[in-house]
């Protein structure tokens, strides 16, 4: 991101797991020991358990956290900028589009036609990187990788996380496994991004069957408040003064499909039985995790 000066608001800080509950903090020290054990480096992870941990992130409800190095960046505009640069050096995009079946060429060079409601296009390589669709187009990933709905929200903070108040660093702040909440600050301007676990045993189950859509045309309203409500739980000095004021609190709410894998780990690489053809897919919500300290792409920072 130096080397090509990419204005996607980058910031390199660190990154909080924050155990909300003492059953979360034996679960994740477990983890943590385990890994460990296994050879795992953990150098680079600070550990802070109650008043410590409350102080360091700021939470009251912290039973302990774990700190080590993070970044966060503005994805529409990392994207926007690989997207122009593939386009600089003569890749074609199109958009409504869709693949829809591939299948060897009739050169029988090894090449594969890919057919879209536009035409054919054929090509030596394939990559399929459409994520939770992955499927429709290699049906024997089926069974392994899902779509799934995912919600954030923006919100403008009160005073009490404004300015020199903001947070600095990036938190997930977890009650269980599957129970957690994402939050970043924007730095340039401020505004909170909070996201959504995508199990949470205070939702309704019709809210917790929605998840399971391939349709990210509205969000989830019982979602949302249960969002703003526990924020306001884990930061009760956000709205301490009773409500917000005019132009503070949610301003924007989204859903958008991620791709959940059996196993939780991405598939990346060469896909043996079909060979020219590769995916990149199945990120279950995150992207390639890569800490500047244990980092083999030291480009990326
Ligand atoms: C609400 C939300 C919050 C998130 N928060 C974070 C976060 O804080 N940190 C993080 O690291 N990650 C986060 N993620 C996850 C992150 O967005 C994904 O991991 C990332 O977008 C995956 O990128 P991708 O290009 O592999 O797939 P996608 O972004 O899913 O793109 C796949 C594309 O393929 C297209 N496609 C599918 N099938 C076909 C076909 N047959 N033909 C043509 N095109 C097709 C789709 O239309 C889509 O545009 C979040 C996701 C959501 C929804």
């Amino acid at each position: 991101m130096k080397k090509h000066n990419v204005q996607c608001d980058f910031n390199l800080t660190t990154t909080f797991d924050v155990c909300m509950t003492p059953q979360f903090a034996q679960y994740e020290a477990d983890s943590l020991e385990a890994y460990k054990c296994a050879g795992g480096d953990v150098s680079h992870i600070k550990f802070y358990e109650g008043k410590d941990a409350q102080e360091k992130t700021r939470i009251s409800g912290a039973v302990a956290a774990y700190e080590w190095p993070g970044g966060s960046s503005h994805p529409a505009k990392l994207a926007q900028f690989l997207l122009q640069s593939v386009i600089d050096q003569g890749a074609r995009l199109f958009t409504f589009c869709p693949a829809t079946k591939i299948e060897s060429s009739e050169e029988s060079d090894g090449s594969w036609d890919v057919h879209t409601p536009r035409g054919v296009v054929r090509a030596e390589k394939v990559v399929h990187c459409t994520n939770a669709h992955a499927a429709l187009l290699l049906p024997q990933l089926e069974p392994y990788i899902r779509p799934n709905r995912a919600q954030a929200h923006t919100l403008i903070p009160s005073p009490a996380l404004a300015a020199t108040s903001s947070l600095r660093s990036t938190f997930s702040l977890r009650y269980s496994l599957y129970h957690f909440y994402s939050l970043i600050q924007r730095k340039g301007d401020g505004t909170l991004v909070l996201g959504v676990s995508r199990t949470n045993p205070t939702l309704s189950e019709k809210t917790l069957a929605s998840r399971f859509s391939t349709d990210d045309s509205d969000y989830n309203h019982e979602i949302s408040d249960d969002a703003l409500r526990s924020f306001g739980d884990l930061f009760p000095y956000y709205n301490s003064k009773t409500s917000l004021a005019h132009g503070e609190g949610l301003d924007h709410a989204w859903t958008g499909i991620i791709a959940m894998t059996t196993d939780s780990v991405p598939f990346v690489g060469a896909i043996e039985s079909l060979p020219g053809q590769y995916i990149c897919a199945g990120f279950n919500g995150h992207g390639k995790q890569c800490s500047p300290v244990s980092c083999e792409c030291p480009q990326l920072i």
